[in-house]
């Protein structure tokens, strides 16, 4: 089972922090310079028969400078359209213009699209939580939506969990 997952989220949700986490010690391979024709790949996680090949999709260089105008002058037909799996990191205690236009974005990609909601650590009060996750899945289809700690590593397996069942 092998498959392509794009980490995508306006900069400081904790994309890398996730990254880090879910490659952990099992890290294959990571590679600035490894190229397939449309993502970077930047890790590979094995576990068994299962490959995930996480990658930067060109369509959503969100980390550049200026990446939002970028973000809005690039090709409707990216490479998000390109992926298996695209796990969308947010953070649980606040959203921004910035997050609804990579989420407009992602109206393009023909992937399901899983909600993060990171930094729930950060979170004090719980109840504040359920109309986070309410109106956000007002706003876009997701096929999964998981609260996570990405720093402390809650709920993280949960998301891996989604990653293999979509290899
Ligand atoms: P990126 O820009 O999306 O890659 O975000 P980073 O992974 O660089 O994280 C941005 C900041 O958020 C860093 O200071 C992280 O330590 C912090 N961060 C990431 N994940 C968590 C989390 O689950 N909880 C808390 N409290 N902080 C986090
Ligand atoms: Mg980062």
């Amino acid at each position: 089972y092998c498959g392509f997952i794009a980490i995508v989220g306006r900069p400081n949700v904790g994309k890398s922090t996730l990254l880090n986490k879910i490659l952990g010690q099992k890290i294959s391979i990571t590679s600035r310079k490894a190229q397939t024709t449309r993502h970077r790949i930047v890790g590979i996680h094995t576990e068994g028969p299962y490959q995930a090949v996480y990658v930067d999709t060109p369509g959503l260089h969100i980390e550049e400078k200026r990446a939002i105008n970028r973000l809005m002058n690039r090709a409707a037909s990216s490479a998000i359209g390109d992926v298996d799996l695209i796990i969308f990191v947010v953070d649980g205690t606040h959203w921004n213009e910035d997050d609804e236009m990579v989420l407009n974005k992602l109206r393009q990609a023909k992937a399901p699209v899983v909600l993060a909601i990171n930094k729930i650590d950060n979170v004090k009060n719980k109840d504040e939580l359920l109309p986070f996750i309410t109106e956000l899945s007002g706003k876009f289809n997701f096929t999964d939506i998981v609260p996570i700690s990405a720093q402390r590593g809650n709920n993280v397996h949960k998301l891996q969990e989604i990653v293999r069942r979509s290899l």
